[in-house]
């Protein structure tokens, strides 16, 4: 599935939307946090102070909400490092090993190649591994408890390219969504926000790899990404 020239300018405005709303945000945001630094005392006089803390904390998250989505839809050279891919694979399923425990899916990291190391920008690359994993427990999610929620990661070479398998037999796509996948903003969620693959396809393809997507509704779904290997 290739990404038209379209979807690009799509995502290099978004860029530039997401850093000026960004900017004009950021900076009452700041000023709202000192005034409340400055009204704590007051606060904690009235026996109030668990307010300021919440509305501090608060305003923290909403800056951490809008320094991600600046980061994923900002398009930036990789700054490249020779890394060991299963490695990094390893580092992001830990991420979600809790939450597959808890809702009794199992999460399998199967490489076949100890030397298999690209030399990526590991930011990147994380964050791309990172979507296609949170995208399979969304979809195992939403496929509801007729099945074990299973995801299968498998990292091997073909030829001068590491090959990293995420597969999930999640609720798997229709056709409408294979061919819009990769769209910005497309999104079958309620809550989506339909940058992930997006952000994906673009980090990959600067990476000078590729994506595929093989998927049957009602039984899951398998993403294959290429990398160049250093040889
Ligand atoms: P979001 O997750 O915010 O919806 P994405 O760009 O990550 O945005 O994904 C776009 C759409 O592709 C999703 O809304 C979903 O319909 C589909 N999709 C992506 N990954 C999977 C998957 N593993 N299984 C089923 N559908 C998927
Ligand atoms: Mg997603």
């Amino acid at each position: 599935i290739e990404q038209s020239a379209y979807q690009n300018d799509k995502l290099a405005m978004l860029g530039k939307i997401a850093a000026s709303i960004a900017h004009e945000i950021r900076n009452p945001l700041t000023s709202i946090r000192g005034f409340i630094q400055l009204l704590r005392p007051h606060l904690m006089q009235l026996g109030k102070e668990e307010y300021a803390r919440i509305i501090l904390t608060e305003i923290d998250r909403a800056n951490d909400i809008i320094y991600e989505f600046l980061n994923s839809s900002k398009p930036s050279a990789p700054m490249k490092q020779n890394v060991h891919l299963p490695s990094l694979l390893q580092e992001v399923i830990l991420l979600f090993e809790s939450e597959a425990l808890m809702k009794g899916s199992e999460i399998q990291l199967e490489a076949y190649d100890e030397e298999l190391i690209a030399s990526i920008d590991v930011k990147q690359v994380k964050q791309v591994f990172l979507n296609m994993m949170r995208n399979a427990m969304e979809a195992i999610e939403e496929r509801g408890m007729d099945i074990r929620g299973r995801i299968d990661v498998v990292a091997k070479r073909e030829g001068m390219h590491a090959e990293i398998t995420v597969r999930d037999n999640g609720k798997g796509m229709d056709h409408l969504t294979k061919t819009r996948l990769f769209d910005p903003f497309f999104t079958t969620k309620a809550e989506g926000t339909g940058l992930g693959l997006a952000v994906s396809y673009r980090i990959v393809r600067n990476h000078g790899g590729s994506i595929r997507v093989t998927s049957n509704s009602g039984e899951g779904t398998d993403f294959k990404i290429y990398l160049p290997l250093v040889q």
